[in-house]
């Protein structure tokens, strides 16, 4: 397995653009930089971004598409829901969360930017090992 061949569309480069938002390695590829921002993002197993608020003044949020593998979506107190390739996640502006691999396997995801006003991205804490660890 490798990142290239998960799904239909690419996995681009190694994300390092936001690598110190991230617990191991994951690849970006931007799919749309216009209108909607869409990316396709990729984990390796056990990789995971860290705890963060999609902010905005109006609007915003993010939608994740679910194109590969096996992962897992997080709300700050919360379960965590499993997901698997065709799974929509939608993800409200100002809900704090983490999204990533399972530990045992490779996770890909569209990820797309809801329109909104002054939208942002706050960087918060790592997901623990011991959050994560009581996943499968
Ligand atoms: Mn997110």
């Amino acid at each position: 397995m490798n990142a290239e061949n998960l799904s239909v569309f690419p996995a681009g480069k190694p994300n390092d653009a936001y690598a110190e938002y991230f617990t191991g390695q994951s690849y970006l590829a931007m799919l749309s930089t216009e209108q909607v921002v869409i990316g396709n993002v990729t984990f390796v197993p056990g990789c995971r971004n860290h705890w963060h608020i999609h902010h905005a003044d109006k609007g915003g949020g993010q939608i994740l598409l679910v194109t590969a593998g096996r992962g897992y979506y997080q709300e700050w107190g919360k379960e965590a829901r499993e997901l698997k390739p065709g799974d929509a996640v939608a993800i409200p502006a100002g809900v704090k969360h983490w999204h990533g691999a399972a530990p045992d396997s490779w996770f890909q995801h569209l990820a797309v930017e809801v329109p909104g006003e002054h939208c942002r991205n706050e960087w918060c804490e790592p997901v623990t090992g011991e959050d994560y660890g009581k996943l499968g």
